[in-house]
Formats: structure tokens, sequence, C-alpha cells
């Protein structure tokens, strides 16, 4: 088959159909067989106890006396047997329509012999035989080669052999019908090849019926038409299964094409507004003439919204970079409780120019296994949210604790609070609740909690937010705790990491 199909490949379809068909011929050519031998059998058996019994019965009407044998009774069955008149009946001597029968003495020699028997090629064991006991059965031929089946058996009276009779009859008419039933086998089989060719087509169209579907969805949806759906087939089998899941993996590429979108879209209206300023700042300062205070305004301005920009496309690469799976954390065993102390205490000027007090509330050792600069931005993002929306006079609770197996940071303020249909959508890219309530801290480009949550989950943790409008919020992160005897190193100073908190303060 394999060099069939390097030479003439062929389509699923006739595959199914050529397999369908040699299958189904084998099959049917097996049971032929089985057929014809098993007719030949029974055919062979049934006229061979007919002899057997014809032999009996012809047995039965002779017997011997002082040596000479004498026929009774013969009946019409046996023409030519009447011992009275033997030329009343006198039988055909054709081998297909005459009588084959002979009775021979104990000696051999012929008593009595129709004439159809005449013709026939009687081998000398089929008498020897007899007259030993032992009857004799087989195939013989006549004068002219026509097939004889002959049985012969010993004339017995009171235990003693005293002669055989032979039976037989011939074989053209068994022969003639087996002869019909072969010719009606082999024209049957290249009908039946053709029927199941045809039928196996047919199974095989109806078969990929569903799959043909499944193609012309697939097709339209390559054009882009990502809200079409591939048609479920009715049975629960393993075409449906497929369905199903193109479905499904459709869904997600819809969701991630429109959220890709939404985020160009997004991210290009962000990306224009500092560009606006810097653009119209610089613009007004070249063709005016500005006092140097002024100067220095303009030039605060575009470094503000420089700075901006800068914080925006580093988190945006940020988000890429994660979405494609390139970031890699650069882990170690450290002390979480110092880090959120650390990055609090970088917090505190900005906090107090919002006139917010930042308390932290550490007990205990920490430790957790992380990339120290990502989860320094985790607490840093969620302490500038607390700090900026917040009122003058407010307050942030920061605690840090280890509780079954996982270490908690809990940021609580009692700022404005977030309203409840916003919650779901809160870690959403460039989700913002209202683009007026700006805090003048960080970005606010509305990426901060999507940055949270992508860190807090590559380090195996969750993130949840509960809040009040009016009452404040609270931001809960849990981190999966360090094992025992892993101990985390002190949140030391060196040279990189003071940089990098100079950079976050
Ligand atoms: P942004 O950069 O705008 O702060 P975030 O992703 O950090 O974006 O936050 C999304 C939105 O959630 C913010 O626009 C803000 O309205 C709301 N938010 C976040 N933290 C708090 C908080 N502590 N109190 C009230 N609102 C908050």
């Amino acid at each position: 088959m394999k060099a069939l199909d390097r030479v003439w490949p062929l389509g699923i379809r006739l595959q199914l159909m050529f397999w369908y068909s040699v299958v189904f011929v084998g099959l049917m050519a097996l049971s032929g067989a089985v057929f014809y031998f098993r007719f030949q059998t029974t055919l062979a058996g049934s006229l061979d106890t007919a002899l057997q019994l014809q032999a009996q019965q012809i047995a039965g009407d002779i017997t011997e006396e002082r040596g000479a044998m004498s026929i009774h009774d013969a009946t019409a069955d046996l023409p030519g047997f009447d011992p009275v008149d033997q030329r009343v009946h006198l039988p055909p001597a054709d081998v297909n329509l005459g009588v084959l029968v002979r009775v021979l003495n104990g000696h051999g020699i012929p008593f009595r012999t129709t004439p159809a028997f005449e013709t026939v090629l009687v081998p000398t064991q089929s008498v020897t035989q007899p007259l030993h006991g032992l009857p004799w059965q087989g195939t013989i031929t006549t004068v002219d080669g026509q097939a004889v089946r002959l049985y012969s058996r010993a004339l017995t009276q009171d235990g003693q052999i005293f002669g055989v009779v032979q039976v037989a009859t011939s074989l053209t008419q068994v022969q003639t019908t087996l002869h019909d039933v072969l010719i009606d086998l082999l024209w049957i089989t290249p009908l039946l090849l053709l029927l199941s060719a045809l039928v196996g087509f047919w199974f095989a169209a109806r078969a990929f019926a569903p799959i043909q579907r499944l193609t012309q969805t697939a097709r339209i949806i390559k054009e882009g038409d990502l809200r079409q759906r591939v048609p479920l087939p009715r049975a629960h089998d393993e075409l449906r299964h497929l369905a199903v899941t193109l479905n499904e993996m459709i869904a997600h590429l819809e969701q991630a094409i429109l959220r890709q979108r939404r985020f160009v879209a997004d991210a290009s209206h962000e990306l224009r507004t500092p560009i606006t300023v810097i653009r119209s700042k610089a613009k007004l300062a070249l063709l005016q003439v500005f006092t140097p205070e002024e100067y220095a305004n303009v030039f605060q301005t575009i470094h503000n919204e420089a700075e901006r920009l800068g914080r925006l496309i580093s988190d945006l690469l940020a988000l890429a970079r994660a979405d494609e799976g390139q970031v890699r954390l650069e882990e170690e065993t450290l002390r979480f409780d110092l880090l959120v102390e650390a990055v609090a205490a970088a917090v505190d000027t900005v906090a107090a120019q919002h006139q917010v007090t930042v308390q932290v509330l550490v007990s205990e050792p920490v430790n957790v296994r992380g990339d120290e600069a990502r989860l320094m931005q985790v607490v840093m993002n969620l302490l500038e949210n607390a700090i900026g929306y917040n009122e003058p006079g407010g307050r942030v609770f920061v605690s840090v604790q280890a509780k079954q197996g996982q270490a908690v940071l809990i940021v609580r303020d009692t700022g404005i609070g977030i309203a409840q249909e916003h919650v779901p959508s809160l870690f959403d890219r460039f989700y913002r609740i209202d683009p007026a309530r700006r805090h003048s801290i960080g970005g606010n480009s509305g990426l901060g909690l999507s940055i949270v949550e992508w860190i807090v989950k590559a380090h195996g943790g969750a993130v949840s937010v509960e809040s009040q409008v009016g009452a404040g919020s609270t931001f809960t992160v849990t981190l999966p705790l360090c094992k025992r005897g892993d101990v985390g190193a002190p949140f030391h100073q060196t040279a990189e990491k003071s940089e990098r908190r100079r950079h976050l303060a």
C-alpha cells in the first residue's frame, strides 16, 4: 500500500473506499469458499448415505440357499433384477438415466448386473475388500470417462459372506450443480466488488461531511471573521470533541485579538498625551521669550512628561515581554518584611507631600523566594495608589505576616475607595475608574495594577481587593513562603540594590 501510495497517492476517501472494498470482498470470498466446500461435502455425504441405504435395501432382498443366490421382491426401483422376466422394464444403459447395481457371488463372479453398470470401470478392490468384510466406497469412471460414485458391501447370511452388492450413481448431476454454484459465485464477486466500492465511497463521503463543514467554517474564520464558530456534529464522538476544541480555540483567539487591539489603541492613546504636551510646551518656549523662571517651569513640565513617557514605555515593554514569556525572574530567598519596610520608607516623602501617613506593621521575619526588584515594584505600585487615591490627612496601613504557609501583604488605605462594579476590571490593562481622578505619583497609565497582578502570579501568588466608596480600599497579596531552613538574605545595601531602590524612589 505504501509503494502504491508513492506511485499513486490516494485521497483519504478513496483509501477508505479501497480498504472497505478489500475487506468486504475478502469476507465475501471467504464465506463463498466456505459455502461452496460445505455444499460440496453435504452433497457428497447425502449421496453416499443414499447409496448405502440402497445397498442395504437390496442386500435385504437377496438370500442364499445351498450355494444358489435368489432375489426376492425386486422392486420397481431395480428394473432388470426381476429373476422371472428380465425383459420387462429393461432399464436404460446410460449411467445418467439407468440404475447402477451389480450383485456378485461369493467368488466375485457377477450374478446380476444392470445394463448401465456394464459401462462402469470397477476396480477389483471394490469386490475383494467387501468379500473380506470391509465395505468399499470411492469415485470411479465409466468407459466414456464419466464420474461415478460406487458403494460396495458384502452380502451376509447367518454371519457368513456369500456375495457382494455394488450400487453406484452418476456424479454428473452433482458436478453440474456445483459448477453452476461456482459460476454464480464468480460472477457475483465483481458485482459485489463494484457495489461495495460504491457503498464504501458513499460511506466515506457521509463520514467526511462534518469535516467538510468544519473546513468551510475554518476557511471563513481564516478570512478574518472570528465571530464564526464551527458547527457541532450531533453525535457525541471524536469529531464533536474536535469541533468543541476548535470553538474554544477560536473564542480564545477572538478574545486575545480583541485584547490586543484594545491594548494597542490604549497604548498609542497613552503615548500621544505626553508627547502632545512636550511638543506644545517646547513650541511655546521657542515662539515666546520667557523669564528664566518661566523657562524653568516649561522644562519642568517637559521633564515630568518625559519621565511619565519613560515609565509608560518601560511598563509596556515589561507587559509585552511578560506576554511573550520572555521575562526571567531573578529568584533569590529574601526577607519580604524588610523589603516592604524599605519601600515604605522610600515613599515617605511623597506621602508627606500628600499629607498621608504610612504606618508599617511587621511583627516577624517573612522569607519568600522571588525577584527583589519586581517585588519592590509590586509594593511600590500598591503604596503609590494607596497614597495617591487618598485624602489629605488620610492613612495607609501596611502589614506583612506569615500565615498558613503564605506571606501575606496587606495595604489598607482610608482613601476614596472603589465602587463594586469596577472591582472585576481593576487589574485589566489601561483600566482607570475615572481618568479625572488622577494622582500625581507615578504614571497614572492604568497599567500599575496589571503589572502587580502579573508579577504576583509569576511568583505563584495571588492579589485581591476589597473596597468601599469613601471608606478606603484593602489590597491583599499572598506569596508562597520559603521552605523551612531557607533563610532569606538580610535586605542589605549592595550597590546594585540601593541603586534600584533609588530608581524606585
Ligand atoms: P493607575 O496607574 O491609573 O493608578 P492602576 O492600574 O494602578 O492604574 O489602578 C487602576 C485604577 O484603580 C486607578 O485608575 C484607580 O482609579 C483605581 N485604584 C487603584 N488603587 C486604588 C486605591 N487604593 N484606592 C482607590 N482607587 C484605586
